[in-house]
């Protein structure tokens, strides 16, 4: 049994102020990637720019990032900042920025020609040092290897072959206040989905449950004011973050099972965002898993049933029941996908696929 979490990670208040003179550590040069709007409106980018500016940092901008990000977008940025010495990279905003920093800091070490080498076998792993400011409260990408980018070439999303742990995850929960509500259900819905098949996983150990339990319980506490966004208290906030944090944690070990192998499908067909569209399998996962550990994870989050349970991510999420087409194309990608497979406690073929699959449609 092992546990690993490479990155520091600091989580307060005045996060980036505090730890200025480490994060001027990294270089003289820095590549701030980040989305176009999101870090303007919650602050973050004035706070990081103030901090790199009093250090003397010279810092680059690059506010493209698309949710769900392309490696053509992380191309781009590579061709644009290649020549500018960059030391080091800070990927700000959701998950979509951090993985498209991610795979920008492997793009200028390497210095490739072919950006489809992101997903080369034998990957070394090494990227320029990477910073993570989370302005989501979800995808936990802040503490993972992970980066998940959109392959046209297979028309899905996909990880990265390289894992690039962040060297210090900068966690301040205030970054939270300017979400859209629906923003912030979704991805806290992709919160709980990280704890969940990190708890229900083959790779799970006593460490990762810890964590995973842990996290679980914090969501617990915050998953009526998901119901009520309007009514989210600074402390709300906090655990918010804290449970996302905790769920990447969960997912550095255990990796991410069918719920998500699912969920790519209807992202890249039909722009569902991503813990939208994770959500939507989390019933059926459950549904066939060992149901004493399912009783475990609903005790932890506060639901006395499986149907308590999908009639709250119903509420929350506002699902309606999605057409078979899409399953089909779901259970097809996610098949050939051995290691999700392989992450996933109980064994699947294609015909338990299919009922996972359709087992929210119906149980209606
Ligand atoms: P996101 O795509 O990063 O952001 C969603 C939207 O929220 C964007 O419009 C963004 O605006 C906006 N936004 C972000 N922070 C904001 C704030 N504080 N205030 C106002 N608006 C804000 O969403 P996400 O759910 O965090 O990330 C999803 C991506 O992460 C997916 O690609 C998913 O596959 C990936 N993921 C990665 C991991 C991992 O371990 N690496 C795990 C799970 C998911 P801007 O565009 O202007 O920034
Ligand atoms: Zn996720």
């Amino acid at each position: 049994m092992f546990f690993k979490i490479p990155t520091l990670v600091y989580f307060e208040d005045d996060c980036l102020k505090n730890h200025q003179e480490e994060l001027a550590a990294f270089g003289k040069t820095c590549l701030i990637v980040t989305g176009k709007r999101g870090s303007r409106m919650n602050g973050s980018l004035a706070d990081l720019t103030e901090v790199l500016e009093n250090n003397k940092i010279v810092y680059h901008i690059f506010d493209e990032v698309e949710e769900n990000p392309s490696l053509q977008t992380v191309n781009k940025a590579y061709l644009r900042y290649r020549d500018k010495d960059i030391s080091f990279v800070i990927g700000l905003g959701g998950g979509s920025p951090m993985d498209a920093g991610k795979a920008i800091a492997v793009m200028l070490y390497h210095r490739f020609d072919d950006v489809y080498r992101l997903y080369q076998k034998n990957a070394d792993h090494k990227s320029l040092p990477f910073i993570a400011v989370p302005t989501t409260c979800g995808t936990g990408s802040e503490v993972t290897g992970a980066a998940v980018i959109t392959n046209d070439r297979i028309k899905t999303k996909q990880s990265i072959s390289y894992r690039i742990y962040p060297e210090m995850a900068l966690v301040d929960c205030r970054y939270l206040y300017s979400l859209p509500k629906q923003v912030l259900t979704n991805s806290s819905v992709d919160a709980l989905a990280h704890l969940i098949e990190s708890y229900i996983s083959a790779k799970a150990t006593a460490f990762s449950n810890m964590i995973a339990l842990e996290g679980l319980r914090v969501w617990g506490l915050i998953k009526d004011c998901l119901l009520m966004p309007e009514k989210l208290t600074r402390k709300d906030y906090e655990n918010l973050m804290l449970a996302s944090v905790y769920g990447g944690m969960a997912i550095a070990h255990c990796g991410t099972a069918l719920p998500h192998g699912f969920s790519y499908t209807l992202t890249y067909n039909l722009n569902i965002p991503h813990g939208r569209a994770v959500g939507y399998f989390l019933y059926g996962y459950l549904k066939y898993a060992d149901q004493k550990e399912v009783k475990k994870v609903l005790d932890m989050i506060g639901f006395e049933d499986l149907k308590q349970f999908k009639d709250y991510l119903t509420a929350v999420c506002r699902y309606e029941v999605l057409e078979n087409s899409i399953l089909d194309l779901a259970i097809d990608q996610l098949k050939e996908d051995k290691r999700k497979l392989s992450y996933c406690p109980y064994p699947t073929d294609e015909n338990l696929l299919r009922k996972i699959a359709y087992a929210y449609g119906d149980d209606r």
